[in-house]
């Protein structure tokens, strides 16, 4: 076998395959390393994917128990089985890694199983059980991603101090759940559990959730999940976790700056993510690292000029999404031609319900560039299509720049506010003004309507529905 590629991607995350399809597309002979035996990384074994399953589930049970009676369904006393809501993540997982077999084998990609290592900038090794090969390749894109990491005094021991991969596969639903972090996986798992009846504390050092994206948008948040009974302890160091066997306590000072405990079935830890580079063996090619991330400029190249990294284990949003644009873009550059990614406009996103998303300045960030602008906010409780649906929580707020009208920034929260999103980043794509934005059509009755009702406040010129 023949053991020499053009290009040999380490990590299959969707930065790893996203690369090797596309490098294989331009027709270049691609090897991928992945060290489990799926592949997919993180989004889709233990992160998006498996997140989403079980957001998805949790959300209909919590519907049926709430809502459907309002509806007229009567569904009598509804139980969860939740060993089944378990394994129907686990299976949805199996489809998108299979799914990914198939890509491979379409897009001749050869797959090698095991721990990728340099031996030098032209070749790695791969060993993976009891069988090792060397791939000597002309390019290398590394993306091993990230893994979570911790605060001083909590100590993940994976059995009741536990994170998200742990959270996705537990044996049986908890009592009580303590979320240390109220970021992203903080405020979804949260919801997961909340939903099925756990008794969720999330505490967060910050004085908001989510506190990267705008401000409005975690006050909102707040209101939402505690009507899920989601108890949110704001500015509130975590100091210590301890395991006791059969629960476990969390002891962290309270906004008052008083010393406080409170036990639970599990300590989920979700302060954050670190690049991984274990067993990569960088230092044998002099791969430079930054605070832990693989340097790189702005064509994504490390200062070994073959190699290129992309993904979480680089600067930069950790986001499926992002790796999978620097993915196509890595493949591109050593194709020789001259993509771009405008990093400002990639989209955040919160699978809650209801959702958050995000692209753009914040209101927070322009206020500290002492930037002027203009707001159109516009409240899903005004939409016909939110009323009907008995979605009334939540908006879109539009952030327009005062001159011209650009759009700067738009954050939603609310129903399906995930793929609303996509409106947005489209309009600032292609550089769009708050008019040119409302003199779309949008179909009616939908949820994108409000957006054109924040368009339409954002020019000064009115909404129709408020
Ligand atoms: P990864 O997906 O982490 O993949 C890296 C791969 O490299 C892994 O398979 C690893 O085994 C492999 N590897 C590492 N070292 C080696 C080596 N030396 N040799 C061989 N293989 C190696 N992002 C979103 O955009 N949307 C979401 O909804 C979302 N939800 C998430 C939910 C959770 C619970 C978590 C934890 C994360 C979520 N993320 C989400 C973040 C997303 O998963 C990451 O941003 C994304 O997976 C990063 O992709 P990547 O390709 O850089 O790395
Ligand atoms: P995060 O950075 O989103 O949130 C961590 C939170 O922990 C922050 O709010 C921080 O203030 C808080 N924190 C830090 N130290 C603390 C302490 N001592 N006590 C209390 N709170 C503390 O990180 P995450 O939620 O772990 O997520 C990791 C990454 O995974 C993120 O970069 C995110 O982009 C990605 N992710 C994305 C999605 C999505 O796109 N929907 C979902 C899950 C994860």
């Amino acid at each position: 076998m023949n053991l020499q590629y053009d290009v040999t991607v380490i990590g299959s995350g969707p930065g790893g395959y996203v690369a090797a399809i596309r490098a294989s597309q331009l027709g270049y002979k691609v090897a991928i390393v992945e060290k489990y035996s799926n592949l997919g990384g993180t989004c889709t074994n233990v992160g998006c994917i498996p997140a989403k399953a079980l957001l998805d589930s949790s959300e209909h049970y919590h519907q049926a128990l709430e809502r459907f009676k309002t509806h007229g369904i009567d569904v009598g006393s509804l139980k969860l089985n939740f060993q089944q809501f378990i394994k129907r993540k686990s299976d949805v997982v199996s489809q998108n890694t299979s799914g990914l077999d198939y890509l491979m084998k379409k897009n001749k990609i050869d797959v090698y199983h095991g721990l990728g290592s340099f031996v030098d900038s032209e070749h790695v090794q791969v060993t993976g059980s009891g069988q090792s090969s060397i791939l000597g390749s002309k390019y290398f894109i590394v993306a091993t991603g990230s893994k979570p990491s911790t605060i001083p005094g909590v100590v993940i021991d994976k059995k009741r101090i536990i994170t998200s991969t742990e959270g996705l596969s537990l044996n049986a639903r908890p009592k009580s759940m303590v979320v240390i972090g109220g970021g992203v996986i903080g405020v979804e798992l949260a919801s997961v559990y909340a939903r099925i009846g756990t008794e969720v504390t999330i505490i967060e050092f910050m004085d908001s959730l989510i506190p990267t994206m705008d401000r409005e948008l975690g006050k909102a948040l707040q209101k939402s999940l505690t009507k899920l009974n989601i108890k949110i302890l704001l500015n509130s160091r975590v100091q210590s976790a301890t395991n006791l066997g059969e629960d476990a306590a969390v002891n962290f000072i309270d906004q008052g700056g008083l010393a406080q405990e409170i036990k639970a079935d599990y300590i989920l830890v979700a302060v954050g993510r670190k690049a991984y580079t274990d067993g990569l063996n960088l230092e044998a090619v002099g791969v430079e690292t930054e605070r832990g991330k693989i340097r790189v400029n702005g064509q994504l190249q490390t200062n070994i000029p073959n190699i290129y990294a992309i993904g979480d284990v680089i600067d930069g949003p950790m986001l499926a999404h992002k790796a999978e644009e620097e993915g196509t873009l890595v493949a591109e550059v050593i194709n020789g031609q001259k993509p771009h990614i405008n990093y400002n406009l990639i989209p955040g996103v919160v699978y809650t319900w209801p959702e958050v998303a995000s692209v753009g300045y914040t209101e927070e960030q322009l206020k500290k560039e002492n930037r002027t602008y203009r707001i159109g906010k516009f409240p899903f409780a005004a939409s016909g299509r939110a009323r009907a649906a008995m979605e009334p929580d939540g908006f879109v707020k539009v952030i327009a720049d005062t001159k011209y009208g650009e759009i700067l920034g738009v954050h939603i929260i609310g129903p399906r506010a995930a793929d609303l999103i996509a409106q947005a980043v489209t309009g600032m794509h292609y550089e769009g003004t708050d008019e040119d934005m409302f003199r779309m059509s949008y179909a009616h009755p939908t949820y994108s309507e409000a957006l054109k009702e924040a368009f339409l406040l954002a020019s000064g010129q009115g909404a129709i529905n408020l």
